[in-house]
């Protein structure tokens, strides 16, 4: 029953009254090329447009704007050194709260640069993601900030459905919608409001081949931990949590499928994407378009690929549009 589930429908729509004007409502535009290849209309949603380069900032900016003034004023907190870190870190400079974001000693200069860049407090700790975590954890519990997570928390879900909404209003009559997953909080929040406004809409979620959390633990019924691999679709590595109170059990009652994708199919997707659209995307955000390319979507009707991040390194991104074996993993020697 939809409406048992942690977000509903007027949840999202609540959600995109808050942010409006805050965020960047993304163009969608149809793409020549692979309509003709998947003999259906096929849409772009340019999320990867958005401020912070990612659709993480409508989350982000949800969670921050449903803070009390009280709690706004203490400040968030979160340890992550990819999209949600930029998109906290801007969301809440924006509403002039303080973000402080937690890394591991082990990022990169320029990662803890950008972040610092976009107005938050950096914490370097420890060796590790986990270690990064742990201080968050103390932050939460010594100093009262409140924590900001990725996904798993009702006003991120609510937040990235607005995308959801945005793609049913331009076009009532999809057919399937590809939605990028990994702790499945843009696949929560997609399916949510397209089902919601349509219910015959099909959902599909996208992920690597190595390393899917979520696929594991559809499968398993259950959430699972699954060994970590790298990947060009860097942005859908890490757990779903075993703990997970949200995202799961939406995708398991949204999600109508979920597809694999191998290395080599990301980069194809990460190529055609530049090549033919004239469009920077990292790997997370190709999983769309690889789809479409290895003819593992079938569609009566028009498709749409949420494209939904921009932030690749540009030196592998050179390598994969070059095709020179950039990709991890064993189909990519
Ligand atoms: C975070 C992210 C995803 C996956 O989102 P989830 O809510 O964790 O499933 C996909 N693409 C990009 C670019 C991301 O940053």
């Amino acid at each position: 029953m939809a409406s048992a589930l942690p977000v509903s429908l007027e949840d999202i729509r609540a959600a995109a009254r808050r942010i409006d004007g805050r965020i960047v409502q993304t163009p969608m535009v149809r793409s020549a090329s692979l309509s003709e290849i998947a003999g259906v209309p096929v849409w772009l949603k340019l999320e990867h447009h958005q401020t912070t380069g990612s659709f993480k900032l409508r989350g982000a900016t949800n969670a921050v704007l449903s803070l009390s003034s009280a709690q706004r004023a203490r400040g968030v907190v979160a340890a992550s050194t990819g999209n949600h870190g930029r998109a906290l870190a801007h969301a809440a400079k924006a509403q002039g709260a303080v973000a402080t974001i937690c890394m591991s000693r082990l990022v990169p200069e320029n990662k803890v640069a950008e972040i610092r860049r976009l107005g938050a407090d950096v914490r370097i700790v420890g060796r590790s993601q986990d270690e990064a975590q742990q201080e968050v954890n103390r932050l939460v519990r010594e100093e009262g900030l409140v924590m900001v997570p990725p996904f798993d928390n009702p006003d991120i879900v609510a937040g990235q459905g607005t995308l959801g909404l945005e793609i049913i209003d331009a076009l009532p009559e999809a057919a399937i919608v590809l939605v990028p997953l990994s702790g499945g909080g843009l696949a929560a929040g997609v399916a949510a409001a397209v089902k919601g406004v349509s219910p015959k809409v099909r959902v599909i979620g996208l992920t690597m081949e190595q390393g899917a959390a979520m696929k594991a633990s559809l499968d398993a019924g259950r959430p699972v931990q699954v060994e970590e691999k790298p990947s060009l679709a860097d942005s859908l590595g890490g757990g779903i949590g075993l703990d997970n109170r949200v995202t799961f059990a939406m995708c398991r009652a949204l999600l109508d499928d979920v597809i694999l994708l191998t290395e080599a199919e990301i980069a194809a997707g990460m190529r055609h994407a530049y090549a033919c659209e004239s469009e920077v995307v990292e790997g997370a955000g190709a999983v769309g378009i690889a789809a479409l390319l290895a003819g593992k979507i079938r569609s009566g009707g028009p498709v749409v690929a949420i494209l939904s991040g921009r932030n690749v390194d540009m030196e592998q991104h050179l390598r994969v549009i070059n095709g020179e074996g950039a990709a991890f993993g064993e189909d990519h020697p």
